[in-house]
């Protein structure tokens, strides 16, 4: 079976989890894998910036940044 990608409309075979000719994510799963990864990294930068700052308006400024979407 094949599947085409959305981003570039190669060929590529059902049991690819990305897109080998761009990386676009094409499974249920690598989609929720990609948007960890970037919710995590997006975490982690906080949480430093967070740790550096003894600014209390700066820790809001990070907490309406991690839970208002
Ligand atoms: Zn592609």
């Amino acid at each position: 079976m094949e599947k085409l990608c959305p981003t570039c409309n190669a060929k590529v075979s059902d049991n690819y989890n990305y897109c080998p000719v761009c990386g676009e994510p094409l499974t249920a799963l690598a989609k929720q894998r990609e948007e960890l990864k970037l919710s995590n990294a997006g975490y982690e930068k906080l949480n430093e910036l967070a740790a550096q700052s003894k600014d209390p308006a700066v820790m809001d400024a990070i907490k309406k940044m991690m839970f208002d979407k």
